[in-house]
């Protein structure tokens, strides 16, 4: 049973991997642990155990270590120099936590170099699974956080979202509930991105904003846990979780078993490690005014947010970047499926005839206008085709199938840029798109998405499917400011976990975006036409309108 309000936007966790960078940004080493292949005996499917209940998802927790044991000897093999390394940073799945046992601190300042880390682990977790992002069993611990902080939309106010399975707060409260003994002896509860840097630290690392920020207890305002939060989810619950801290602080110096066991130079920092979802926004460099279009098998934006609106749909979370901002993730389901099901439909199956009809129709499609869903949306909650001629009336076909095409693709977009704007994004001067996922190689569908938004559209260089890895030589001078990151899955944060770690070590004196300026830059894609604002802003309008008209009848 996946969730079904966000899918993942890094697929599923079904491996560790860990790449090594320069100063430059460019990638030295990479390699990964499979889990379900190279871990055969933890017996798990894509990564996990479901439970019989169906909606009871888990990952044993050492296997997580396991694989890190692994994972250091082979980039070792690999040819990685430990010694060169100067920060560690790193990724995880958002949501998932680690319960350790009481004595496990003492453990892990104790780490004898001779020893893997899992032998040395396997008795320090107090349960011996961690909930993962797609477990679901927690509904009525919702139910019961959304009511004692005076209702869902309160919650959002506070921690950014409502209430979900997933996230930690309702995981915390099932495990406290109906394992009492369990949570008395957990010393620590860590999320996975600070599990992993704990091992790193040798001690518990804390939690950052933007990962602590998927958790319904953090209040994303004052960047503290949420006293209220707390109170609604577990007794003593402060005790066991640390101090919040910005994503892009140094944790401390690496743990001397590191340096014993690998010969990591004892002056490297371990920074904070961080969500896959701020690592993305990381990875993709966005920066303010501008927003990240995934174009995947579902849409997802990402949005940099200065002044965040708090809605019961979506999700704010602080930003990895800059600790006086947020991020926001909207996810939509009906994205390159439902492009493709009107593809075969309308153009036999081919994006080359779906873009012809695509520009032979006008911008605005002659004041028609569709809204289409295959599935049940989130982002607005509706299903099915709805089809609108221009006075508004609802039509079961369109005339043609090049009025049908352009449709699909101008509604979607007026949909993003509706709920982007809903949550606080403003489209200024200045402001780009950056378009990934499968469809932002098509240009006819990105000129549309340049035309909806009124913002030039630019596509990040892809090398071997991954983002911005360039093949260039590796100057031997930059080694001493090589950065090691690691993290379970996606391209895009796994190098923005590593682009985290010199982050964190120059923060001080360099910005992200000057930090960043060594890589190529993105390229242009595509311009919206002069008249864009003048056709697509009051088409805005009539989207909302049509919107709560579609919802009404519901
Ligand atoms: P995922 O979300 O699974 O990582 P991708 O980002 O690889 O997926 O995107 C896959 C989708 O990209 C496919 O569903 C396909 O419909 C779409 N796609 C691939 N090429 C094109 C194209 N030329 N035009 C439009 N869509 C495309």
């Amino acid at each position: 049973m996946v969730p079904e309000d966000l899918p993942p936007v890094n697929g599923p966790w079904v491996s560790l991997k860990g790449v090594v960078i320069n100063n430059d940004l460019q990638i030295l080493h990479e390699t990964q642990v499979q889990f379900d292949t190279d871990l055969p005996e933890f017996r798990t499917h894509g990564g996990v155990v479901t439970a019989e209940d169906g909606h009871t998802i888990t990952a044993p927790t050492l296997l997580w270590v396991k694989a890190l044991d692994l994972l250091l000897d082979q980039l070792k093999l690999a040819g990685a120099d430990y010694t060169s390394i100067a920060a560690i940073s790193g990724t995880a799945q958002q949501h998932g936590s680690v319960y350790w046992q009481r004595g496990a601190r003492h453990t892990l300042q104790s780490l004898e170099a001779s020893k893997f880390l899992h032998e040395q682990l396997a008795r320090s977790f107090s349960t011996p699974n961690s909930p993962v992002w797609m477990d679901s069993s927690t509904t009525a611990q919702c139910r019961q956080l959304e009511q004692a902080v005076g209702g869902a939309q309160k919650l959002a106010e506070i921690t950014g979202s409502t209430a979900y399975e997933r996230f930690t707060a309702s995981q915390i409260a099932k495990l406290s509930q109906t394992k009492p003994s369990v949570y008395n002896s957990t010393e620590r509860i860590s999320l996975v991105s600070s599990f992993a840097c704990s091992m790193f630290l040798g001690d518990y690392a804390d939690i950052d904003y933007s990962d602590g920020s998927g958790m319904n207890l953090l209040d994303i305002h004052s960047k503290e846990w949420s006293q209220i939060c707390l109170d609604a989810t577990a007794p003593n619950l402060i005790d066991k979780l640390g101090t919040p801290v910005a994503s892009s602080s140094i944790q401390g110096p690496i743990s001397q078993y590191f340096v014993e066991r690998f010969d990591f130079n004892p002056d490297c920092k371990v920074a904070s490690f961080t969500g896959d979802n701020p690592a993305s926004l990381i990875g993709m460099c966005l920066t303010e005014g501008n927003i990240a279009v995934s174009l995947g098998t579902s849409d997802t934006l990402f949005l940099w947010l200065r002044s965040p609106q708090t809605l019961l749909e979506g999700h704010i979370l602080c930003n990895p970047v800059d600790k006086e901002a947020y991020m926001a993730l909207l996810c939509f389901k009906n994205g390159s499926l439902t492009r493709e099901r009107v593809r075969d439909d309308c153009a036999e199956g081919s994006w080359e005839l779906f873009n012809e009809l695509l520009d032979s129709t006008p911008r605005g499609n002659f004041g028609n206008m569709g809204l289409y869903f295959d599935v049940q949306e989130i982002i607005p909650f509706v299903k099915g085709d709805h089809r609108f001629n221009k006075a508004n009336d609802r039509v079961h076909r369109f005339t043609s199938m090049e009025v049908e095409v352009r449709a699909l693709v101008e509604g979607q977009f007026l949909a993003k840029r509706a709920h982007a704007e809903d949550l606080g994004f403003n489209i200024e001067a200045g402001s780009r798109i950056i378009a990934t996922g499968g469809a932002s190689n098509n240009k006819s569908i990105l000129q549309v998405l340049s035309d909806v938004f009124n913002a030039p559209v630019f596509v990040l260089v892809r090398v071997s499917g991954s983002l911005s890895i360039y093949k260039y030589r590796y100057p031997t001078q930059f080694r001493k400011y090589t950065v090691l990151s690691l993290q379970e899955a996606a391209n895009s944060a796994m190098l923005g976990s590593a682009y985290q770690a010199k982050h964190a070590l120059v923060a001080e004196h360099t910005s992200f975006s000057e930090m960043t300026s060594c890589l190529p830059p993105p390229v242009l894609a595509c311009q919206p036409y002069k008249d864009a604002a003048q056709v697509y802003n009051p088409m805005l309008a009539r989207y909302r309108r049509l919107v709560k008209s579609i919802l009404d009848t519901i």
